[in-house]
């Protein structure tokens, strides 16, 4: 493991003299590389609170490892063989409402929106297969430029006016003065502010505001996007950024979620050095921040470019 994993390790066994369980890169004694699932919890002496030894417990999880990365090879694979027969459907549908291949009625208008709507729902759902399995693997590319987050903001912003309109939801932007361009990758950064932005107007009725908000802070940029919704219940808070994750009080609302918009979010800020936290109330909304280091986002070769 690099060598920041240690130190910290080290702090919070000998300084904090708490436990850790986490996932270790080892080595055999013969050499051979395994991945260990290891808790090393400290014993402290009863009378001066000294740490006196350490209890490691360590697994083999080595073969799990491998069983988990070629299912998530397989989900990669396969919703990347999903897309070009889901774009094509797309295109067709598309002509025919065009009326390129003749007239259509009325009723055969209607129909073929549905299988439009249906298609692009299907290619969403591909994408976000996609990307997850993408971070999973490892293999997507972190690529920083100089990026101006109020224009990136007010883009995503003016793709959701149509369904921001439709709700008639009053909706707010503010951003701080002078905000510095950052580098950050432009396209994992949009998957964020949009994700949240769409989640605020999904998740708020009709009537309600959602307000998004770019702020300058001493060593961050901070997103946020607040909205009158729903909210997440108390109860399950803690299960908002796992897979496929979707709260009871919005399932029964809208069918149309996947639950990996939060967790793929949630990955890519932490993956590039962000923090991403949240506050709601049931019934009442919510607010989610993102805090983007002035520092940018560092880069990371790879060999996929998430969409
Ligand atoms: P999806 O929106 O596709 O269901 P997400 O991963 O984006 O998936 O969100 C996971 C869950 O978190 C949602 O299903 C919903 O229960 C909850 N959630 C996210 N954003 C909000 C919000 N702004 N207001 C209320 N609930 C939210």
């Amino acid at each position: 493991m690099d060598i920041d994993f240690y130190k910290k390790l080290w702090k919070r066994i000998k300084i904090d003299k708490q436990a850790i369980r986490s996932e270790i890169n080892n080595r055999r004694k013969n050499g051979e590389a395994y991945v260990a699932m290891a808790t090393i919890s400290p014993i402290l002496d009863k009378d001066n609170g000294e740490v006196k030894f350490f209890v490691g417990i360590e697994k083999d999880v080595t073969k799990e490892k491998q069983v988990d990365k070629a299912k998530t090879e397989f989900v990669s694979l396969a919703s990347h063989q999903l897309r070009t027969p889901l774009s094509a459907i797309g295109w067709y549908a598309e002509m025919l409402l065009d009326g390129d291949a003749g007239k259509i009625n009325k009723e055969q208008k209607l129909y073929l929106e549905e299988i439009y709507r249906g298609n692009q729902r299907m290619v969403e759902l591909v994408n976000a297969l996609l990307n997850t399995s993408r971070l999973e693997l490892g293999t997507f590319i972190i690529e920083p430029q100089e990026t101006d987050l109020k224009f990136l903001a007010e883009d995503v912003i003016k793709e959701q006016q149509p369904s921001i309109s439709a709700k008639k939801l009053l909706f707010k932007s503010s951003f701080a003065k002078n905000l510095p361009k950052i580098k950050v990758d432009p396209k994992l950064t949009r998957i964020v502010f949009q994700n949240l932005l769409s989640n605020a107007v999904k998740y708020t009725p009709e009537g309600g505001r959602v307000e998004l908000s770019l702020n300058l802070e001493k060593t961050a940029i901070s997103l946020s996007v607040k909205d009158t919704g729903y909210g997440i219940p108390k109860a399950q808070q803690d299960k908002i950024f796992e897979k496929l994750f979707r709260a009871d009080n919005v399932k029964a609302l809208d069918t149309e979620g996947t639950g990996l918009g939060l967790y793929l979010v949630k990955s890519i800020i932490e993956k590039s050095g962000g923090r991403i936290s949240f506050e709601s109330e049931e019934g009442r909304g919510t607010i989610f921040e993102v805090k983007i280091p002035l520092s940018g986002m560092k880069a990371k070769a790879g060999t996929k470019q998430l969409s």
